[in-house]
């Protein structure tokens, strides 16, 4: 489905960005990985993608510097052409009452969280609007639509990533360009973890059962959503099928924001 397209994931190296890209690369997107990591890693993981067919590039960005990501947004566009398929995916986390909150890891979680996704729209957009095609998919969060105590800086940049997403669906609604965030409750990858080896410390819990104590307090699953499944859902959004489907924020949590 997406053969001869060229999709930039922010975050791949890791978690959900690494099973969006391997979900597109299946349909044959060429894949921009991007993200922090060792050489051998990222080495392997494009690897793993090429195996399925399709050609990859890396770019080291670090999204917290606009000048970063417009480098690597023109060199996406001059090794590819341009970018078709846009994931807005890396992110960080910080835990602590707004009192105690660094104010430096405000700074960073709305720069990594949030403003990376206004500089690499506003570069990518022309180009899409140009060809007449594109996706724009913001990995936002369930906290783009609830909040929870101790997560403000992550809580506003979710909600304000949804914001975006509206905006930029609106300004881009007569064209083949749709934009589109996901909203996924708990997935177990390193940046979950992290909560769950904290969870476990301060309750004195084994790592099973800080991670049901974890999926208990908010998920009533009681079970995580997979990368494999986000990844599906991007797909679903660069099918022709949700060409209609425009500034929506889609949770997929295990029913968490249905309480
Ligand atoms: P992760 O920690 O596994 O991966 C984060 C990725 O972002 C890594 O590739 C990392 O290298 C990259 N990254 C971090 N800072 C960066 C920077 N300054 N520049 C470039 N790359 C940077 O995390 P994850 O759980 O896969 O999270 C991915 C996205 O999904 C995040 O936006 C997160 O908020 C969101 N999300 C995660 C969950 C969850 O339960 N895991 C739930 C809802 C939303």
């Amino acid at each position: 489905m997406l053969k001869g397209k060229t999709a930039l994931v922010t975050g791949s190296t890791s978690g959900i960005g690494l099973g969006i890209a391997r979900a597109l690369a299946a349909q044959g997107a060429n894949i921009v990985v991007n993200g922090f990591g060792d050489a051998a890693a990222i080495a392997a993981i494009e690897k793993g993608l090429q195996a399925l067919g399709t050609a990859t590039m890396y770019h080291g960005a670090d999204i917290s510097r606009p000048s970063q990501i417009e480098d690597m947004v023109r060199a996406a566009e001059s090794r590819f052409g341009r970018v078709d398929v846009l994931v807005n995916n890396a992110g960080i986390q910080h835990v602590a009452p707004i009192e105690d909150f660094p104010t430096e890891r405000w700074d960073a979680v709305i720069a990594i969280n949030l403003s990376s996704a206004f500089h690499t729209v506003r570069m990518a957009l022309p180009k899409m609007k140009q060809a007449n095609w594109g996706r724009i998919i913001n990995i936002a969060s369930v906290h783009g639509l609830v909040a929870s105590v101790q997560k403000v800086a992550y809580v506003a940049a979710k909600h304000g990533i949804i914001g975006l997403t509206k905006v930029v669906a609106l300004e881009s609604a007569t064209t083949g360009v749709t934009c589109n965030a996901i909203c996924p409750g708990w997935v177990l990858t390193p940046m979950v973890q992290k909560q769950i080896n904290a969870r476990a410390a301060r309750d004195n819990l084994d790592n099973d059962s800080a991670r049901r104590a974890l999926l208990g307090d908010k998920q009533p699953s009681l079970d995580f959503v997979t990368t494999e499944q986000i990844g599906a859902m991007a797909v679903f959004l660069c099918s022709p099928a949700a060409d209609q489907i425009r500034g929506v924020a889609y949770n997929m949590d295990g029913g968490w924001y249905a309480q």
